[in-house]
């Protein structure tokens, strides 16, 4: 029998602009969107730079960031996250550059021990219902 589309995670729509950022996943990177000429990354995407209008494109980071924001999920507001809750869904700022933000949903820790400032890095997991690979975050082990 066929999963419930109802009890499935929404689906990304790629378009013209993030559809680089979803083919990396799928690949196991994790790019962001970057300025070629000024260097500057940006997140959103954007097909030109928003401080010199240079052409972008999108390159691997290394996958390390930080908690800089998150809530915990207690309720099933989200279609196929049920047997997970609660989660956490955060704001991870990439060590590539101070604002540039993901969010994402952060695994691997006990939701009442996440804080802000938390070291985290990028992992990949398939998102259940179709074909697109997304990134999730766990806690660095620095000891
Ligand atoms: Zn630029």
């Amino acid at each position: 029998m066929a999963a419930d589309p109802l009890s499935l995670p929404p689906q990304p729509v790629p378009d013209a602009v993030t559809a680089p950022f979803w083919a990396a996943l799928a690949e196991g990177r994790l790019a962001m969107c970057r300025c070629g000429h000024c260097g500057l990354w940006m997140q959103p995407p954007l097909e030109r730079c928003r401080r010199c209008a240079g052409p972008t494109r999108f390159t691997d980071v290394a996958g390390t960031g930080t908690v800089y924001s998150f809530i915990v999920q207690h309720r099933a507001t989200v279609p196929g996250y049920l047997d997970d809750l609660p989660y956490v869904v955060a704001l991870v700022e990439l060590d590539e550059q101070a604002g540039l933000r993901l969010p994402a949903r952060i695994v691997g820790v006990d939701p009442a021990e996440v804080r802000c400032g938390l070291r985290v890095r990028a992992e990949f997991a398939d998102l259940p219902g179709g074909d697109f690979t997304v990134a999730l975050f766990r806690p660095l082990d620095e000891s």
